[in-house]
């Protein structure tokens, strides 16, 4: 079978798992707007192997801001699986900061009181 290998979120790099969830331009995008809304440093990954050494770091341990991040990470890790199939299946894909937006309101919605509240001290730009 002749498949598309293309990136279906930049339509610039292969689609390998690498690709869409570390060094697609269009995952690191939300990223930076999320990194931004939380106000944490923006770290650009170039590797998987520095990839999932970042998760290790920021999901260890129970602390709010160690829940935030796991919360964050799986919500855009959807968000953008989900934007994947969208242009896959639909040939249609949403801008950036909606989905942005989309995966801070999640969050929002799916975390406890104590997340909620610090999320709610926070304004989305
Ligand atoms: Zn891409």
């Amino acid at each position: 079978m002749d498949i598309n290998q293309q990136c279906k979120l930049c339509q610039n790099g292969l689609e390998t798992r690498d690709h869409v969830f570390v060094c697609c331009e269009f995952t690191r995008a939300i990223w930076r707007k999320l990194m931004a809304w939380i106000k944490w440093p923006i770290y650009t990954l170039d590797s998987w192997d520095t990839h999932l050494k970042w998760i290790i770091e920021k999901a260890r341990g129970n602390t709010l801001t160690a829940q935030l991040f796991k919360l964050m990470y799986a919500e855009c890790s959807h968000a953008v699986w989900i934007e994947r199939n969208h242009k896959f299946f639909k040939d249609k894909i949403r801008n950036l900061e909606h989905i942005a937006k989309e995966v801070a309101y999640m969050c929002y919605m799916r975390a406890h009181k104590a997340i909620s509240s610090r999320l709610q001290q926070l304004s989305f730009i």
